[in-house]
């Protein structure tokens, strides 16, 4: 039987690996060790009662005597707090998805891989805050990362049984988010709402905003470049309305693979779940004569300025990733509070990396999650300070 683990089991892509779980035997089928989620107890605590799971973990330390109440009598430990998602980290399993949003996803799945076994990566900004610790962790314990972000299953897809001295080029799509033929001019006054919706993935609140804002994009640049290994110029973004062509690789004898499909996670999820093997997967199927066309664009600089600072920040390099997702998550939480407007997430992250590399430097390699998180807070903390030095003015 095999062991698994959900971290941020209650979201969106924890949601769709509950899914793929129950429908490929549950409890039956696999050992749950550990579910975690941040503040959902009622949801927690149903998921781990269906899989019968050792141990669930809400983040919130406050939540402890819900969670406790709602799964009394279930068999499952109840367990709460920073600690507490450690703990779980460290109880081996065969596989866990590492299904946390934001920099809080780094410690939990790096703490895994200690454990050998394989890390499904949902959380890219673990791969753009420390990469290098991240691939080094994981090869001096037998661990396996495997991409469950959709364009990074698909671009490892295309590679099964090729050699990476052999690829060109590795374009990763992107669909251009809520915003994308909006004026240029409107976006200042483009709200959270309009914002939270995406024309066709259904995610969680935080990577929609971001897919309008393409700073997804941006963080998946650096995220290609991390887990392939591959040079900044060589990877590129295409604009795809559709969703439906999600990367493609091209080989220096000029052919492309492309990989397509439905814009359903539960592909990616579930090619990580059963990997090296192909299982049905309850996704749509594609019907390209009906579909018809498909349309490709370059991304426009003025509209996505988030492009532009992942090559800067890839240029940078050392805890320069660290500090532009943090800056970015800040930022964004600036913009859902209402304290800033759309387009100013990009100059104050913009401004944030400039007086970062001024004062301290971004470019010193990380040697130690520590270093990595003490870079994350102190451009948080200065992410606030410039947002409140632009509402002075
Ligand atoms: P989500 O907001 O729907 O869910 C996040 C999960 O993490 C929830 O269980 C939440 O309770 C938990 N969580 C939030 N803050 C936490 C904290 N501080 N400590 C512990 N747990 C916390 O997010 P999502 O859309 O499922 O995205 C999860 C990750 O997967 C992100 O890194 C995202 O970029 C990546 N991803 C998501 C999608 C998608 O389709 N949703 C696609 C590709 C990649
Ligand atoms: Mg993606």
């Amino acid at each position: 039987m095999r062991s698994v683990s959900v971290f941020g089991a209650t979201g969106s892509i924890g949601e769709s690996t509950f899914d793929l779980l129950m429908r490929q035997g549950g409890a039956q089928a696999y050992r749950t060790v550990a579910l975690t989620g941040g503040r959902n107890v009622a949801r927690l605590a149903e998921q781990a009662k269906a899989l019968k799971a050792e141990v669930a973990v809400i983040a919130d330390d406050a939540l402890l005597p819900d969670l406790k109440a709602a799964l009394q009598g279930s068999g499952t430990v109840a367990a709460a707090g920073q600690n507490a998602l450690l703990e779980a980290a460290d109880r081996p399993v065969d596989w866990i998805m590492s299904g946390i949003v934001g920099a809080a996803g780094l410690a939990p799945g790096f703490r895994a891989l200690s454990h050998g076994g394989t890390l499904a990566l949902a959380n890219k900004e673990s791969l753009v805050t420390a990469g290098p610790l991240l691939m080094a962790e994981a090869r001096a314990h037998g661990a396996r990362i495997l991409p469950v972000d959709s364009e990074h299953s698909a671009v490892f897809q295309a590679l099964v049984g090729e050699e990476m001295e052999a690829v060109e080029a590795i374009t990763i799509t992107a669909s251009g988010g809520a915003f994308r033929d909006w004026p240029l001019e409107r976006l200042a006054t483009a709200t959270v709402a309009e914002a939270s919706t995406h024309p066709n993935w259904a995610m969680g609140q935080r990577i929609t905003i971001d897919s309008a804002s393409m700073f997804n994009k941006a963080l998946e640049i650096i995220e290609t470049h991390e887990f392939f290994g591959i040079e900044p110029e060589r990877i590129e973004v295409l604009v795809h309305p559709e969703s439906l062509v999600h990367a493609l690789v091209g080989f220096r004898d000029g052919g492309v693979i492309g990989h397509l499909g439905a814009p359903d996670m539960r592909h990616a999820i579930g090619y990580a779940l059963n990997w090296p093997e192909r299982n049905h997967l309850p996704v749509s199927r594609l019907n390209l004569a009906k579909i018809g066309q498909l349309s490709f664009s370059a991304p426009d600089p003025a509209r996505y300025p988030a492009l532009r600072l992942a090559r800067e920040v890839m240029a940078a390099g050392g805890l320069s990733g660290a500090a532009f997702n943090a800056s970015k998550e800040a930022a964004l939480d600036a913009f859902i509070d209402g304290r800033i407007g759309f387009t100013k997430m990009a100059d104050v992250v913009e401004d944030v990396l400039e007086r970062l590399s001024r004062d301290t430097g971004l470019g010193k390699p990380a040697t130690s999650l520590d270093m990595v998180l003490d870079a994350d807070r102190t451009a948080r903390r200065m992410t606030v300070e410039v947002i409140k030095d632009m509402q002075r003015t």
